[in-house]
């Protein structure tokens, strides 16, 4: 069937997905099947991670452009300043754009694995908002995309429809973990929205105050960005471990118990799915612009959670767009 007949029917709610490149070229199919299938159900933008020091930067560049080629949905590249020079993120924003990539996530990044953040090297971009900065000066410097530009490029139509360009950068609800302050991460949030940023992804919570009385401070402190928050359904205690881990929230007691407790996989993961349509309702009931789910390369839970939160109202499509 087509993917107008298979299309759910979305509600006015805007939601949109981060997935990560593939470890190794041999993933590549199996993501490229989970984007048709997150396409399908017709997001804002998906966005896709790129490894600090350009570990897997190259695959990022593959995964998008499959996004922007294969599907109607606009990819959002995340770029990182860690590892990279003012001229080397200059020539990747460069290539970014050539290759039709024009919104991003600007990020500071974090140090590879086993690297103390003091002994980060982070060149000449030392935050977030001088790779905005930096990421407007490249995209002004350049002339819209028209369609005879790329002449015989598949998926030319696609590149060269006129897009807003969105820079969006993140925001940390309950602190980044090396931020003294809370107040830290609110002023970071407005030099970031200084420097150009047009809007926020929070990095994940667990309780929907976390996000509602970050936003109220930021807004009292003249933040007028969209704040988006970043929802993860969370399926195993493996998966929270990891989680807590990287992002050093604290340990949600009741998300963490239910998830023990649980003996089947499909149980674990209805409790995961559970957590995050509810977090889901309630932040948009205080008012959240959308919900921006980070799906791990895994289509059916995000998909799930969405049409328990009453997101997505009737998500029937069994084929992905292609
Ligand atoms: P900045 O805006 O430059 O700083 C963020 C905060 O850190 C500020 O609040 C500031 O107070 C505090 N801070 C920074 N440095 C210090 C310091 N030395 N001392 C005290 N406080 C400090 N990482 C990747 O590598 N690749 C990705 O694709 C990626 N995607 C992400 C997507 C989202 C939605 C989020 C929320 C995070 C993502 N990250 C990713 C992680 C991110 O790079 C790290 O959290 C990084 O440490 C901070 O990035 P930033 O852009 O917020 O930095």
């Amino acid at each position: 069937s087509t993917a107008a007949s298979t299309s759910p029917t979305a509600s006015a709610v805007p939601f949109s997905f981060e997935i990560h490149p593939p470890r190794t070229d041999a993933g590549l199919p199996a993501l490229c099947e989970t984007i048709g299938h997150l396409a399908a159900a017709r997001p804002q933008f998906i966005s896709v991670t790129f490894g600090a020091g350009g570990s897997t930067g190259g695959r990022s560049l593959e995964v998008l452009t499959h996004i922007l080629r294969e599907t109607d949905v606009p990819p959002l590249a995340h770029l990182t300043c860690v590892g990279n020079r003012y001229e080397g993120a200059t020539a990747l924003i460069r290539e970014f754009l050539d290759a039709g990539i024009e919104s991003f996530l600007a990020l500071r990044g974090d140090p590879p694995a086993g690297v103390d953040e003091d002994d980060v090297d982070l060149g000449d971009l030392e935050s977030a908002a001088h790779l905005v900065q930096l990421i407007h000066r490249v995209q002004a410097e350049r002339a819209p995309y028209t369609e005879a530009a790329i002449p015989g490029v598949p998926g030319a139509a696609r590149l060269g429809r006129p897009r807003k360009a969105e820079i969006a950068v993140a925001a940390f609800p309950n602190g980044h973990p090396r931020s003294r302050h809370p107040r830290e991460d609110i002023d970071a949030l407005l030099a970031k929205q200084a420097a150009g940023a047009t809007f926020a992804i929070t990095q994940l919570f667990f309780h929907a105050d976390d996000y509602l009385g970050f936003v109220c401070r930021a807004r009292d402190a003249g933040v007028t960005i969209p704040i988006l928050p970043g929802i993860m359904p969370i399926t195993s205690p493996a998966r929270l471990r990891r989680v807590l881990e990287l992002s050093g929230e604290e340990l949600p007691v009741e998300l963490s118990v239910a998830l023990e407790v649980e003996p089947t996989g499909e149980g674990r993961r209805e409790v995961g799915v559970a957590h995050a349509a509810a977090l889901a309702r309630d932040v948009l009931a205080g008012g959240a612009p959308g919900i921006h789910l980070y799906a791990f390369n895994n289509h059916e839970t995000v998909l799930a959670t969405l049409r328990e939160a009453g997101v997505l109202i009737d998500h029937d499509c069994k084929e992905p767009v292609r």
